[in-house]
């Protein structure tokens, strides 16, 4: 497992363009020709490998970046979809029906809760929310009907870890598919290696990494795939949430430096993470010692990526957070917004951005408060000259204190 490469997985494809260009032709066709009539019917019952029906489907474009995304997490097959959450929602959907089961990690990105909170119940799905880091907790919660256990690794907001492996056992002992959503962690972690059965992403965040582009995927084996995409009962398919090729083009070129730029954003997040932490403010990283599941990422974790670009601090209040967030923008420190990934840094506070489909008191429960700042760290080439000038906000606003002349 620690011998994984995906960036080399990812590399070691080979595309070439209709006319011998170095990038794969971009399909520009929402529908496509069959020379027969038979053809065309094969592909509709799913028998016609290699031939191409209605872009919706799928298009060549959506496979070469499928194929890419396969590669780096080591399972058979793709499929791409127009956002994160438009590979989400298929996924679980099509794993469930009424009366079925999830047992679900209760930190999790805001909108994945809100659709398993407020509208799967709608179609008769229900969904206990549990501590994931808490392997007994997760396991009990588990009934007759349960069908999927679903995390992310490092989990939006709080950036707690997920035992894959452990919480693998547990599924395949209950005979239920684990889900995990990868988004903050491409590359450092490889879900399947460690007994995942479906890996999600939101390839708006890292994977494409330059925030001009909305995207998702979900790899997994070929038959769960060609399940999504069939014409007749297939969740992506028929509730269609497909990717533009352009886009799929866009992105698979991004795919390229991924590898660089994991390792600047962990890098990055690691110096700031420990200056923070150093300075006194309550800092959350998975790389830190301190983090309740640092042991946990470094048994998972391919190590030349590190412990990823997200971290938080808590400066106390929602004011103080907001006041910091204005400053440092002013500054030019990284943009006020939601989102991650980006080559600048962005900072929101969750509790009333990205994790506000939480009600308050599940907020106060799992640990999410009001003073929280969620950092994605960018590409800074001179991280150092960022931290001082961070420093310098945080110092002009009380948050730290001026430092004791020697
Ligand atoms: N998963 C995680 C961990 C996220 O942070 C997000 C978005 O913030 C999503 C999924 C949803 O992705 P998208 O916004 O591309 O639909």
């Amino acid at each position: 497992m620690k011998n994984f490469k995906p960036a080399n997985e990812i590399q070691d494809l080979q595309y070439f363009g209709e006319f011998g260009g170095v990038n794969p032709s971009i399909s520009d066709s929402s529908t496509y020709t069959f020379l027969s009539a038979k053809t065309m019917f094969d592909t509709f019952e799913g028998n016609a490998d290699g031939c191409y029906l209605y872009s919706r489907h799928t298009t060549p474009s959506n496979l070469y970046l499928g194929e890419a995304l396969a590669a780096m997490e080591g399972t058979a097959t793709a499929n791409v979809a127009a956002t994160g959450m438009g590979a989400i929602t298929p996924a679980l959907l099509q794993l469930c029906q009424a009366g079925d089961h999830i047992v679900s990690s209760r930190t999790i990105y805001g909108g994945t809760y809100a659709f398993l909170k407020n509208f799967t119940p709608r179609m008769g799905i229900n969904t206990s929310f549990v501590d994931i880091t808490k392997l007994d907790v997760v396991e009990a919660a588990i009934n007759k009907d349960t069908k999927v256990l679903y995390c992310e690794s490092v989990s939006n907001p709080l950036l707690e870890v997920a035992d894959i492996a452990g919480l693998s056992k547990i599924a395949k002992k209950h005979g239920l598919k684990l889900l995990v959503d990868n988004t903050f962690s491409p590359l450092a972690i490889t879900p399947v290696k460690l007994g995942a059965d479906v890996v999600l992403h939101s390839l708006t965040k890292f994977i494409n990494g330059s925030s001009d582009t909305m995207g998702g995927v979900i790899c997994g084996t070929q038959e769960f795939i060609d399940d999504l995409r069939n014409v007749n009962d297939g969740a992506s398919m028929l509730l269609g949430s497909s990717m533009d090729s352009l886009r799929a083009s866009s992105i698979l070129k991004n795919m390229r430096t991924l590898h660089i730029r994991m390792k600047q954003h962990s890098h990055n997040a690691m110096y700031l993470a420990q200056k923070f932490e150093a300075d006194g403010l309550k800092t959350v990283y998975p790389g830190l010692a301190s983090h309740p599941s640092h042991n946990v990422y470094k048994a998972m974790m391919n190590e030349e990526y590190g412990f990823g670009g997200m971290l938080t601090i808590d400066v106390g209040s929602l004011d103080k957070a907001n006041e910091l967030m204005e400053l440092m923008q002013e500054r030019n420190l990284g943009y006020l917004a939601v989102s991650l990934g980006f080559y600048k840094t962005l900072f929101s506070a969750p509790g009333t951005s990205t994790s506000s489909e939480i009600p308050e008191e599940e907020q106060a429960a799992m640990g999410l408060t009001d003073g929280l700042i969620r950092f994605s760290i960018g590409l800074d080439n001179d991280i150092e000259r960022t931290y001082r000038l961070m420093k310098a906000c945080m110092i002009s606003l009380g948050i730290l204190k001026e430092p004791a002349m020697a």
